[in-house]
């Protein structure tokens, strides 16, 4: 759960679609995106390919943080459940309201599920969504999308949003420094 001013805000980003065939490196960086950019958790959708899901724990556990990930063989149904019990669905889309106009009045508190395409995704979506947002009205990148939506909706990451790693990145202006976290 991240935790805002005054309310508890809990951040899922589900991708739906994903080929095993196609979609290995970029359903990968895009978990990795949701994490880098402060989702609480990736939900992995299509093809239950266990890949993607063993490179989001991996780097988790070397880099920090409590992201969770899982499978999910519904998720329209799933979609549709959180959606009655009061979840906030926000839908990444290139059709939707650009993200400078609507990202502000998206709530942060409560369940929120940042919902990506990879091939089409079903229309049903599109109503089930409280928020349709765009990056722009040109197709792109679900990755690229993630990452300005997340930073703009959740500000920043701060290096100690990412405890608990087995090392940790000192940032530096002329080389790669990473130490062991020794009480790991
Ligand atoms: N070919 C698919 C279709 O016709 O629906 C879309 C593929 S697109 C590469 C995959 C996903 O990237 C989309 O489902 C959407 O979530 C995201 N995406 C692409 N461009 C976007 C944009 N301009 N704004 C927001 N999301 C975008």
């Amino acid at each position: 759960m991240t935790m805002t001013d005054d309310s508890t805000l809990k951040v899922s980003v589900l991708r739906l679609g994903h080929r095993v065939d196609r979609d290995k490196r970029m359903t990968s960086h895009l978990g990795l995106t949701a994490r880098a950019f402060g989702a609480d958790e990736v939900i992995l959708s299509g093809d239950d390919d266990p890949t993607p899901i063993e490179t989001w724990k991996s780097v988790t556990s070397r880099f920090g943080g409590q992201l969770s990930c899982r499978y999910e063989g519904k998720p329209m149904k799933w979609l549709r459940s959180f959606s009655k019990s009061g979840g906030t669905i926000v839908h990444l889309t290139m059709y939707g309201k650009s993200w400078n106009e609507i990202t502000d009045k998206i709530p942060l508190e409560g369940e929120v599920a940042v919902v990506v395409g990879g091939t089409k995704v079903p229309g049903e979506l599109f109503g089930l969504a409280n928020y349709n947002v765009a990056v722009g009205n040109q197709p792109h990148s679900e990755v690229a999308a993630l990452a300005v939506f997340l930073n703009s909706y959740l500000g920043p990451r701060e290096p100690g949003d990412f405890p608990g790693g087995s090392v940790s990145v000192v940032p530096s202006d002329d080389g790669k420094i990473l130490v062991t976290n020794e009480d790991q």
